[in-house]
């Protein structure tokens, strides 16, 4: 007989048809006339109810069944008279495939703090939370897939492993053969990459965008996504070490073309969660944030504000609040600028353009008053910054020169700026970053709570 999901079984209707079912029990209840199983598989928030009938089964094996154990259940699919849920099964044969003692197994009882599971990330899956968490995430890659492929942009996969530290992003991982107890060192002393693997230091990257410039400078439109790797020693509840990263780049693009597809994209993308996931919503706003389905309402129903740095940070000298960081022009916004703006100011997501150039990359276009750049933020209520992007310079001297001010090794990236020389073209592009949007979609307060294995300082565990 073929095994449905609890999710298809629960759309069904209450046939009395033969099913058989399998998951791991959420709880086991009753008395000596009748038991009730909740059983899940992770499929749906919801679990499907299994009904026996003790005297039908070996007291033994009725034992073995407890919360965490992993069980088959042949049954009749039928209506179920409790309220909750329109079907059940009226099992005829248990089999346990897996046992969990009840003595060491961790989840059994229900609200667990989030820290604990953290401590467990091996496990909570299981959870209602996770599963729920772990569910959005999946329709939110596929969303994105689907929105660019519906729009003509082609993914792009770009390399994990580099050898240019040039994007200036962040600190990052070094990837090597080398012994570390033997490590060949040059006459000067220094480490000797060239008997390194790749005959150079190499990296894993921060961000797939340089790559992805190639891409968009050729194909058009392209958009990346893929692990990035940071090595953040910052600890926020906003930074992991290993994220995942989108990255649109599009050629013939400039910087309002920018701006419309970031607002376009995020809307699709909530709209697409409100649509599609809103059982798991629905649990996440009971639980853990109740005003979260409005916030994504709001923002689907709103235009984002675009404004200039300049103005955000007369704005942030005028309000009188006393910030922690400094907001003088020139000046990076730290997180509680970026809310104050979007939460209290303008009680809507914006989009800051315009950015002094000392604080942004030197791939960005420079704006006629040569203290600007052409970059952009999309910053939303709880989490501030959520993407970077920017329309990108196309002229290959002004490039040159940008790469020289800051000191950066043209031997690294002499395959970028060529793109300058031979056919360079206006583009723009954008990075997302997956968790932040996850953080935003799920209500989490904490980036650790929204990938299955957070990679941050000091745990790497599982
Ligand atoms: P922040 O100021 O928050 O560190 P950033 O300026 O370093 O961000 P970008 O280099 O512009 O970020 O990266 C693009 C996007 O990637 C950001 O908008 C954010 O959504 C996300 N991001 C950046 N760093 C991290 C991180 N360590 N963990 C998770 N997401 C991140
Ligand atoms: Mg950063």
């Amino acid at each position: 007989m073929k095994h449905l999901t609890i999710a298809e079984l629960l759309r069904r209707p209450a046939s009395g048809e033969e099913v058989v079912v399998k998951g791991w029990v959420r709880t086991k209840r009753g008395n000596k006339n009748v038991t009730f199983i909740a059983l899940n598989d992770g499929s749906c928030l919801a679990n499907i109810q299994i009904v026996a009938d003790p005297s039908a089964f070996d007291e033994e094996l009725l034992k073995r069944v407890t919360t965490g154990a992993c069980l088959r259940v042949d049954g009749r699919l039928v209506a179920s008279p409790g309220s909750g849920q329109g079907v059940e099964v009226q099992a005829s044969k248990i089999e346990v495939y897996g046992t969990a003692d009840p003595e060491s197994y961790p989840l059994q009882k229900k609200g667990h703090s989030l820290e604990f599971l953290r401590d467990i990330a091996y496990l909570r899956p299981r959870t209602n939370t996770f599963g729920a968490i772990l569910r959005i995430r999946h329709a939110m890659a596929y969303a994105i897939h689907t929105y660019f492929h519906e729009r003509g942009f082609y993914y792009l996969h770009t390399p994990l492993i580099t050898g240019s530290d040039a994007e200036g992003a962040g600190a990052m991982f070094r990837v090597t053969t080398l012994d570390m107890n033997n490590v060949p060192r040059t006459d000067e002393g220094k480490v000797d990459y060239s008997q390194d693997f790749f005959g150079k230091s190499c990296n894993l990257t921060v961000s797939g965008q340089l790559e992805g410039e190639l891409g968009a400078l050729s194909l058009g439109r392209i958009y990346t996504f893929g692990p990035t790797f940071r090595a953040e020693n910052s600890n926020t509840p906003r930074h992991l070490a290993e994220f995942w990263m989108i990255e649109p780049e599009a050629a013939f693009y400039e910087l309002e073309d920018d701006m419309e597809l970031a607002e376009d994209f995020l809307k699709y993308l909530i709209n697409y969660a409100l649509e599609h996931c809103a059982e798991d919503l629905e649990f996440m706003n009971k639980m853990w944030d109740n005003e979260l389905l409005e916030r994504l309402h709001f923002v689907v129903e709103h235009d984002f504000k675009r404004l200039d740095y300049t103005e955000a940070i007369d704005i942030l000298k005028a309000s009188g609040r006393k910030f922690e960081f400094p907001c003088d022009w020139g000046c990076d916004l730290q997180s509680e600028h970026e809310r104050y703006l979007v939460e209290e100011h303008f009680k809507r997501p914006v989009i800051l353009i315009n950015y002094p150039k000392e604080i942004k990359a030197f791939y960005m276009k420079q704006n006629d008053d040569g203290r600007t750049v052409r970059a952009m933020d999309v910053l939303f209520p709880k989490i501030g910054e959520i993407i970077g992007g920017s329309e990108r310079e196309t002229d290959y001297g002004k490039l040159s020169a940008r790469v020289e001010e800051l000191g950066i090794n043209k031997a690294d990236i002499w395959w970028y700026l060529d793109t300058r020389r031979w056919g360079s073209a206006p583009h723009s592009g954008f990075g997302l970053g997956f968790e932040r949007l996850l953080l935003f979609v799920t209500g989490m307060t904490n980036i650790r709570d929204v990938i299955p294995f957070p990679r941050t300082p000091k745990n790497a565990e599982f």
